[in-house]
Parts: structure tokens; C-alpha cells; sequence
């Protein structure tokens, strides 16, 4: 179905439109055989709580970032690359309902959906997405490692490895790169590198320190990693920090156009 849009030209001018929304803080997204599949606004779980975010699923690559204003502005692109995706469901648990988990190794975190249909057109036209982009390629998903989702920040009043440091102001959060947990300085005082998540070593907790050092082919894998004790800080340059109002609706129906097309003028 999503081939048919290919050569579209309202697929070319959808496409046209989500870049310009973008503007200069976003990539390129025109690009050979990509189609715009659908769009809508989900609510993800950042480290600071829920945040509307708006989301574009093509048939390559999944893309969102925050809205400036709904329907026409957007920062803080990310992309994310769909042959690696897996989508896990989430129980609803009071305020958060209708929510599964966008698992890749580059970046995963939880997503959550107005209604109950939502969800489930969401999670079919991206796992579909992801089908028809392991077919076409003839790849079977790779082994590669998913990155953990974080676990917020409100969650944990102290550090989730050592049980004992209180968060303050002065004593900051951090999260493991491996198992997405909040721990203080101390206890993620050791790094690693996933070259998936980022070009430097990043933050990982001390359990999880041990189990990759101590895995069978750590030593190869600890020649590979850089110095520890860097002064890059990845968490401050983590991008769920922000100050974008809470406020946008999140009453609008997400669009999928290949339903809306069923053989009728593409518009
Ligand atoms: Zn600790
Ligand atoms: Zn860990």
C-alpha cells in the first residue's frame, strides 16, 4: 500500500512540509523510496515526566521532536532508524494509559497514545513499517544490544544502586546507558561505549560496569573503550531537558494516509 505513495506527489509535499516545520534545526528528510506514512502526537515519558511530542513515522525511519507551535514549528529532531525497532506494550497505570515502549539500540523510551485505537494503529503501522523494511532489505533484525528506557527522575528520590545518596540540587541524577536506572555520581563513575547511542563513553552504573567487564569477551571490549573520567558530562547534554510548555493538545487524531487512499487522488 505504502508503495504506492512513493512517486506521489502529495507524499513529496507532506515530506516538504515536515522539513520546513523543522526548519534549520532539523536533517534533511527528502529522500529516494522514503514515504510519509503518518503523523500525530504522542505523549513520551522524558526524564522530567510526560511531554507531547510530535511524531512522523516514515517508511524508513521514525522522527519526532518538540513542538513549537502544533502543526507548524518543531525542534529538537530526532531519528530514529526503523529496522532496528521493537515495540513492547505497556499497562496503563492511572494517568498513563495506552502506552508501549519504542525499543531500539539508539535510544528507546516510552510512548503514550490518547485512546485505546490510537494505540493500536500506532503500534501496527510502525511494527508493519518495520516488516515491510526487513523484507525489502532481507535482513533478519540485528543482534545489536537495545538501549535502555530511563527510568524518570521523580521516580527515585535516591540513587537506585547504592540506596543510600538523597538527590539534591547539588547531588544530581544520572542515568546508566545500560540499564536505565537513576544512580548518583558515585555509583556511574565508570564508563562504556556504545557506539550506537553515542561516539563517547557514557555513564553506566557500577552492576552493570561489572557484568560488561567481567562478559567473556570483555577484554577485547575494554581495549576498545576510551578513558574514563572525561570531562564530557553526556547528561547535560541530554535532549529531554528542556523547557518547552506542557501544554500542547494532544486531542488531534494521528493521520495515516495510506488508509485515507484506497485508490482514490492521493491528496
Ligand atoms: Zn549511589
Ligand atoms: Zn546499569
Amino acid at each position: 500500500m505504502v508503495d504506492r505513495l512513493v512517486n506521489s506527489e502529495a507524499n513529496a509535499r507532506r515530506i516538504n512540509l515536515v522539513e520546513q516545520a523543522f526548519g534549520t534545526s532539523g536533517q534533511s528528510l527528502v529522500q529516494t523510496g522514503r514515504v510519509l506514512v503518518g503523523e500525530g502526537v504522542l505523549t513520551k515519558m522524558c526524564r522530567k515526566g510526560t511531554k507531547p511530542r510530535q511524531f512522523f513515522l516514515f517508511n524508513d525511519v521514525l522522527v519526532y521532536g518538540n513542538i513549537v507551535i502544533a502543526k507548524k514549528k518543531y525542534n529538537k529532531q530526532h531519528i530514529i532508524p526503523l529496522e532496528d525497532v521493537t515495540l513492547t506494550p505497556v499497562d496503563d497505570e492511572g494517568n498513563l494509559r495506552n502506552g508501549w515502549q519504542i525499543k531500539s539500540p539508539f535510544k528507546s523510551f516510552t510512548v503514550y497514545a490518547a485512546t485505546a485505537t490510537e494505540k493500536t494503529e500506532w503500534m501496527a503501522h510502525i511494527n508493519k513499517c518495520v516488516q515491510d523494511l526487513l523484507t525489502k532489505r532481507g535482513k533478519a533484525k540485528s543482534d545489536m544490544e537495545d538501549s535502555p528506557v530511563w527510568v524518570p527522575d521523580k521516580q527515585a528520590t535516591h540513587c537506585m544502586h547504592c540506596k543510600k545518596s538523597e538527590f539534591t540540587v547539588l547531588n544530581r541524577r544520572h542515568h546508566c546507558r545500560k540499564c536505565g536506572m537513576v544512580a548518583c555520581s558515585n555509583c556511574t563513575s565508570k564508563k562504556w561505549l556504545f557506539p550506537q547511542q553515542s561516539s563517547k563513553p557514557l555513564r553506566i552504573c557500577l552492576t552493570c560496569y561489572d557484568q560488561l567487564a567481567n562478559a567473556p569477551n570483555a577484554e577485547q571490549e575494554k581495549a576498545a573503550q576510551a578513558p574514563a573520567g572525561q570531562n564530557y558530562d553526556s547528561d547535560s547534554s541530554d535532549d529531554e531537558d528542556d523547557d518547552v510548555p506542557n501544554d500542547a493538545e494532544n486531542s488531534d487524531q494521528p493521520t495515516f494516509y495510506e488508509n485515507k487512499n484506497h485508490g482514490a487522488t492521493k491528496t
